[in-house]
């Protein structure tokens, strides 16, 4: 899986779950509006495997069980 880089900034783009199923690619950095200035968001929304989601959702439980 290749990571795209944000047209505007150059940042590598996220991942970011926006229903079951889809995520909306977006850039990480907050000053920077990167796809919600573009004309076609649409094309940043990508379907999303359950075994991804799983992966990203555990990797999230994992950090936040450091301190047990
Ligand atoms: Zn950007």
């Amino acid at each position: 899986m290749s990571t795209k880089q944000c047209p505007q900034c150059g940042s590598d783009l996220k991942k970011c779950l926006i229903q079951q199923n889809y995520s909306l690619v977006m850039c990480p950095q907050t000053d920077c509006s990167y796809p919600f200035n573009d004309s076609e968001v649409t094309e940043n929304i990508v379907y999303t495997e359950d075994k991804e989601i799983l992966k990203a959702a555990k990797s999230r439980l994992k950090e936040g069980k450091e301190n047990r």
